[in-house]
Order: structure tokens, then C-alpha cells, then sequence
């Protein structure tokens, strides 16, 4: 018999049978197979029935063979047996599955059986070793075939070990033996993290700056499975793919369409390219969520109005090299992006959508016609703008930090591969990580076919439960006049002709229903104007709490709970948020949430609920923040510090003052390259707030909350009584109040809890 490789610690073969421990033959010689393969060290997992089998298959990633009895039920005869490998290949389309019977009797094969199944095992035919040896071929051969090109050239690479003479300098690990301290570095991350750091003089790899070998091959198998005509593997985030982006699209003095909130390497990009920003604004909403950019302002009357008024872009008659939209945004906010698509498309003839929190949109129906590359690519689309998207696999998807794709669809303005790639070598190392590389082509593995599908489901799913599970909660406590944390989202869904609180809608309609998520104009909840109907949707994945203290159109009331508090007590429980603002958190279910987890995340939200009711000593509910401060945190209980908080947020008008500072559009005085040139040359001199008034900004000022710039390079502060000075003085008097939550605001440096920003 032929030479079979080791099978890999681990692996598992599910046996689906009620009837093994039988006294026929047939179970007899079941069981000696059985036997035999767990002698080679595979271990058998079994399930009585069909559901049980499915159940298995999906939460059991070890899983290599399955074994169908093929007459598991005699009464329904054979077809339980197909139906079930037919359910088995709809979820794991490689997945080897093998029909245990008795004989061959000379009936013809049911077709579905040679399409889902590998084949019979004919129990009183063949040997065991003979049927072993199938079924460990057929284990071998799908092992190879899950394996995407680069993951698999690097574990075969890797395995062999060459000997090497190349970078980097800790050859495979061994560097890190010959120290103490790298002794322990190299036990903690493991041999094979260092065997698979490589140098890109690895010429069986290929090269990540010339996409060739198989990483090449990876870059057009991600393509393939994200629907796009071509993609870049990026190491250094989305931050890097947003700047190769506008580096191969924008020439100096061009007009740029940009996303006033914007992620800061669009301003970065603008910097590095000279460009002309001309901004499209969204709307905050109550919470400080930000809005989508309303359709009215993507529509070519608007834009060239934009540009009209733009003292730096007027007069300008190139047409504008690149318009950049994100998609979804940080709080989950997804448009039609074919109707941008096409609004847009009128005044520039390229699009990038910054997509670095949706790479999961094209795995699940719920999310169609909401991201860039919708469908199959096509032939160059003549009529249409070329569009980009950048996504950093790392956030929803599961891949390592920095790992990140850009995706290019050609369109009328055409962006040849040689030309593009200069601008993506001026951003990439010449020393890649081959972890982050691999992360990619593994987490594309993942997503094609049933599993991203499948993999997206669940997360859908969970947080689908998660919601509901709050808003029964929620609707629980009013009905005794009690408070509780709310999540933003629809009140109500419409199944069919009937309107259901959301608490009660059936879950498999909010999983499929894009209606339910939809931010329809008017609907209460959202606190969004201008929409237009079926333009915006919520992702269900991203889930916002909001906390007690401001109602729908931003009036506050008598008492609160500062979401920073909120967040700074959960992160003592061991719950950590993503994003925090004046009364809203954001939490993920990316893929890798579970039930176990989000469920200890609503046992944390009840604990806030009692120690804060309860007003429970800070001294035993927050002790690091006691630790920190404690003359100011020692004596007081939580809701006596909350309603602290609360009242100087109210008394500072925080919440008020930070729309009115979002919704005030700065003048330009020059473009942020010119800002960053003078900032370079030394020129610019740090003041405090009231000298700030009537300056020029050097640098970006990014207060957290919410992270997106409230002012850019070279653009006007305003008067010192303006609507960006008061809030930032605002901030100021906060953070002297309570260090302990003093806001992050980056631009800024504090001198003596005074803020100090660099002006010209
Ligand atoms: C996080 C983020 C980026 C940058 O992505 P990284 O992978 O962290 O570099 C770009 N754009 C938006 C909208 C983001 O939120």
C-alpha cells in the first residue's frame, strides 16, 4: 500500500450511525474500521442522527472525513443518508464523506450520491486497511485543498526548513536562544512564529513588491473571492492602503472630494500628494454618532457648489482626480453604494470607498448592493468610474493586525498595474511580515463559498440575540419605571403588513430583512436629516449602547451616566469597548464573538445597573480609578460620581457645543501640504487657546471622543469665541475637573492642564 504522510495532531472523523454497537456483521465490520483508525491516532467523534452530525460539522474546525451510515434509518430507507451528505457538502463543499454500507447489491448510485458523497465503503467487501487507506487519502487530499496558494507554499517551505543565510538576523529563531531575555521572547510566541518570519529573499514565496510566486498567487485568489479585477496585499493597514491609493490617483494641486470624517491617513494623503481637499460633510447625530453623507451632497449640482465656494479650489477646472467615501462607517452606517456610485461618478471618474470596517459585506446577502465590488467583475466597464476599496482584514475579519487589501475595479479611467505599483512601493517595506501575508490569504480562504456565508451568519446571529436580548431587558425595567442602557436601533420592523417592537421581531427576519436596519427619513431613532428612503442601513455588527442622560434631539436631563464612566468600570470588570463618546459605546461582534462572551458583557451592564442604583463605593466597585485619585475617588459611590460627571458635561454644554463645532466648516488658508511644509521648515508656535483665535492650524486636531479631525492642517481656527475654540475650551475645563477622564486629543499638548495647539 502506498506511503501515507502522519495525519496532523488533532484530527477528527465523524461517524454518523445509531447502530454501531449492533450484533451484525455489517456493525461488526464497522467497528474493526473504526478501530484501525484510531489506532493511527484519529479521533472519532460520533452523532446519533442527522441534526446532531450538522451541528458537529459546524463548531468542529478539526473535522477531516465524515462516515454516513448508509442505511441509518431503515424505516425512511437511503434517503436520510443523502439528504444528510447533501446538507453536509452545502456547508463544507470539500469535506470528504463516506457511505458506510453493506454490500454492494447492484442498484444504480442516486446521482446526489456521487455528487455529495466521496464514495461506499462496502463493509462486508473490503478490507479495513484497505478502506482506512481511502479514507486517509481522501483526509490528505483535503487538507491540501483547503490550503491557499501562499499559506500552503510557507507550511511546505517551512516544514522542509532550509538552511539560511538571509534576513532577518534571528535565522528561523535561533538569535533569540543565545539570551536570556530572548529566551523567554522566543518561548512565548512559539518556534513557528520565527520559522515563518522570512526575508524577502525567499524566492520560493515570490515577492510581495513585484506580486509574483505565490504570493501572487494569493493577491488573484483574494481577488477572485472579495470580486475584485485586481488586489494588493498591504502590511501596514488600511492607514498604508489608503495612502498608495491617493499617492497613484492624485497629482499636486488636484482637487480631492474627501470625506470630511475621514480616518486620518486621508488627511495624511492629502499631505503627501498636495491635494485640494473639497470636503463632503455629514451630520452628527444626538449620541455624536456621525452620519452618512446625505445623497443631496453627492450630486454634481453639490459638488461643484463645493468647489465653488472653496477659496482654494475655485477656479480650479481639472475635474477632480478622487473622491474618497467611508463605507461603513466607524459606527456601522452602510449606503447604496451603487447610487454614490453613479452620483458621484458624474464629477470624478475615481472612487475609493474606505472599507476598512466592511470586509465582511460581500459574505452575506443581508449586506447587498452596500459596498464597492458588488457582483463578479465584469469587462472593463467604459461608462463607469474606476472604483477602489481599502480593508483592513484585521477588523471584522479574522486575520493578524496590519493586515489589510486594496481591490480595484477598472473602469473609464484606467489604472494600469505598472503604474499603480510605483505608488504602492513607496509605501511598502521591503521587508514584509509573512504572517500578516498569509493572514490574508487564510482569511480569504474563509470566506469563500459556504463559509463566509456561514461565518457571517452567525455573527449576524449572535448579535442579533445580543440586541434583542437588550431590548426585552430594556423594555422590562420601563415597564416598572426603571432605567436601563438602550442600543441604537430601529423601535419597531415591519413584517410584512405588521409593525413589531424589535424586541419581538422574528430573528431569521432581521437576518435577511435589510428593511429592518434601514435609517428611513424622519424614523425618531436615528436623529439623522436628509436621508433619503432606502439609502442607509445599520450593520448589525456594529452595536452601539447608548447610556441614560440625553434624550433624541440632544436635550439633556436631570441626571446621567457619562459613557466614559461606563467604560472605564467595564474595563475594570474585564470588558473591553471599541469606542466610547459622551453618552454611546460601540461594541463589535466581528467573527470572533460567542454567545459566552456577549452574554458576560450583559451580566457586566446589569452589575453597572446595581452599583450604581445601589450608589456602591468606588473603593470596592472601581478600585484602579480609586488608585489613581484617591482624595477625589476615595469617599464617593458610583452614581454620586456619575451625576459629578454628568452635571459638569451639562454645565460645559459639551454635548451642544461639540455639534455645533462639527457643523462649523473652517476656512482653508492653504492646502495641509503646504501647512505640512511650513510645519517641516520649524515655522509655527505653540499657543494656548485664546492665542489660537484667528490662527492657522498647523497639525490636525483629533479630539477623542469620536476620533475623526476637527480641524486640518492650514485651516482657520476661527475667532476665540468661535464654535471650534469653545468646544475645545470646553474639553479643556473638563479634563482639568476629572484627570481620571480627561479627554485624548490628539494636535493637542497639554502645559499644566492647559491645551496648547500650533498655530501659523
Ligand atoms: C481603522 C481605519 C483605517 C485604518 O486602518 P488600519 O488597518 O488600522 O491601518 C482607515 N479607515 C478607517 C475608516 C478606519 O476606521
Amino acid at each position: 500500500m502506498q506511503e501515507q504522510k502522519p495525519v496532523p495532531p488533532g484530527t477528527r472523523i465523524l461517524v454518523v450511525s445509531g447502530r454501531l454497537h449492533e450484533d451484525a456483521d455489517s456493525a461488526r465490520a464497522a467497528r474493526d474500521l473504526l478501530q484501525e483508525l484510531k489506532r493511527q491516532y484519529i479521533e472519532l467523534v460520533t452523532a446519533a442522527g442527522a441534526v446532531e452530525a450538522l451541528a458537529v460539522v459546524e463548531s468542529e474546525p478539526h473535522l477531516q472525513a465524515i462516515l454516513v451510515d448508509w442505511d441509518m434509518d431503515e424505516d425512511a430507507g437511503h434517503a436520510p443518508a443523502i439528504a444528510l451528505a447533501e446538507a453536509i457538502r452545502a456547508r463544507n463543499a470539500g469535506m470528504p464523506v463516506f457511505l458506510l454500507a453493506k454490500r454492494h447489491d447492484g442498484a444504480p448510485v442516486p446521482v446526489a450520491v456521487l455528487r455529495d458523497a466521496e464514495g461506499f465503503i462496502w463493509l462486508l467487501e473490503e478490507t479495513t486497511a484497505a478502506a482506512s487507506g481511502r479514507i486517509r487519502a481522501a483526509m490528505c487530499r483535503y487538507r491540501e485543498a483547503l490550503l491557499p496558494p501562499l499559506f500552503a507554499a510557507l507550511e511546505k517551505f517551512t516544514r522542509e526548513a532550509a538552511y539560511s543565510w538571509h534576513t532577518p538576523g534571528h535565522m528561523g529563531g535561533a538569535g533569540f536562544l543565545r539570551s536570556p531575555v530572548g529566551r523567554m521572547f522566543h518561548d512565548y510566541f512559539g518556534a513557528p512564529v520565527f520559522g515563518a518570519d522570512l526575508s524577502i529573499s525567499v524566492g520560493a514565496l515570490g515577492s510581495l513588491l513585484d506580486h509574483s510566486g505565490p504570493i501572487g498567487a494569493s493577491e488573484r485568489y483574494a481577488a477572485h473571492v472579495f470580486g475584485a479585477d485586481r488586489t494588493y496585499y498591504v502590511t501596514n493597514g488600511t492607514s498604508t492602503s489608503n495612502r498608495v491609493v491617493m499617492n497613484a490617483c492624485v497629482a499636486r494641486g488636484q482637487i480631492v472630494l474627501a470625506d470630511r470624517n475621514c480616518h486620518k491617513s486621508v488627511e495624511h494623503g492629502l499631505c503627501l500628494t498636495g491635494a485640494v481637499p473639497v470636503y463632503l460633510r455629514a451630520h452628527r447625530n444626538h449620541l455624536g454618532l456621525i452620519g452618512p453623507i446625505p445623497p443631496a451632497a453627492l450630486r454634481p449640482e453639490a459638488i461643484a457648489a463645493a468647489i465653488a465656494q472653496s477659496p482654494l479650489a475655485a477656479g480650479n477646472r481639472e475635474k477632480p482626480a478622487l473622491a474618497i467615501i467611508t463605507n461603513a462607517t466607524y459606527d456601522g452606517l452602510c449606503i447604496n453604494a451603487a447610487q454614490a456610485e453613479d452620483w458621484l461618478g458624474a464629477s470624478v471618474d475615481r472612487l475609493l470607498f474606505d472599507e476598512a470596517w466592511f470586509g465582511h459585506a460581500r459574505f452575506n446577502p443581508l449586506y447587498a448592493g452596500r459596498f464597492a465590488m458588488r457582483g463578479d467583475p465584469v469587462a472593463p466597464r467604459a461608462d463607469a468610474p474606476t472604483v477602489f476599496a481599502t480593508q483592513s482584514t484585521h477588523k471584522l475579519l479574522a486575520a493578524l493586525s496590519q493586515a489589510s487589501m486594496i481591490h480595484l475595479r477598472e473602469g473609464r479611467a484606467k489604472t494600469e498595474h505598472a503604474r499603480f505599483n510605483e505608488s504602492y512601493m513607496m509605501h511598502a517595506s521591503t521587508s514584509p511580515q509573512y504572517a500578516i501575508i498569509a493572514s490574508n490569504d487564510v482569511s480569504a480562504a474563509m470566506m469563500e463559498g459556504a463559509g463566509g456565508r456561514r461565518l457571517t451568519g452567525e455573527a449576524i446571529a449572535e448579535a442579533i440575540s445580543f440586541r434583542q436580548t437588550m431590548a426585552r431587558l430594556q423594555a422590562d425595567f420601563s415597564a416598572r419605571d426603571d432605567w436601563f442602557f438602550t442600543v441604537w436601533q430601529p423601535d419597531a420592523v415591519a413584517d410584512g403588513g405588521t409593525i413589531l417592537d424589535f424586541a419581538e421581531a422574528p430573528p431569521a427576519l432581521l437576518a435577511a430583512d435589510q428593511k429592518c436596519w434601514m435609517l428611513e427619513p424622519g424614523a425618531a431613532w436615528h436623529g439623522f436629516p436628509a436621508l433619503e428612503p432606502g439609502y442607509c442601513m445599520l450593520d448589525p455588527l456594529k452595536v452601539t449602547i447608548a447610556t441614560p442622560g440625553i434624550n433624541r434631539t440632544g436635550g439633556l436631563a436631570q441626571t446621567g451616566i457619562p459613557a466614559p464612566l461606563l467604560t472605564a468600570y467595564l474595563a475594570e470588570h474585564g470588558v473591553i469597548a471599541e469606542k466610547t463618546t459622551n453618552f454611546s459605546v460601540l461594541f463589535l461582534f466581528s467573527i470572533g464573538v460567542t454567545r459566552v462572551k456577549w452574554g458576560s458583557l450583559v451580566n457586566a451592564l446589569l452589575d453597572f445597573k446595581r452599583d450604581y442604583d445601589g450608589n456602591a463605593a468606588l473603593a470596592r466597585t472601581m478600585p484602579a480609578l480609586v488608585q489613581k485619585d484617591p482624595a477625589a475617588f476615595g469617599g464617593l459611590g458610583l452614581r454620586e460620581l456619575a451625576q459629578a460627571m454628568f452635571d459638569a458635561m451639562r454645565d460645559a454644554r459639551i454635548p451642544e457645543l461639540l455639534q455645533q463645532a462639527y457643523n462649523f466648516l473652517p476656512q482653508p488658508e492653504m492646502i495641509p501640504a503646504a501647512a505640512h511644509d511650513m510645519l517641516v521648515r520649524g515655522q509655527g508656535v505653540a499657543a494656548g487657546l485664546a492665542e489660537l483665535g484667528d490662527g492657522c492650524a498647523a497639525t490636525a486636531i483629533v479630539p477623542y471622543p469620536p476620533g475623526i479631525p476637527l480641524i486640518m492642517p492650514g485651516e482657520g481656527f476661527g475667532p476665540a469665541d468661535g464654535p471650534m475654540l469653545t468646544y475645545l475650551a470646553a474639553l479643556q475645563e473638563f479634563g482639568k475637573r476629572f484627570p481620571a477622564f480627561a479627554p485624548d486629543t490628539h494636535g493637542i499638548e497639554l502645559v499644566d492642564g492647559a491645551y496648547h495647539g500650533l498655530r501659523f
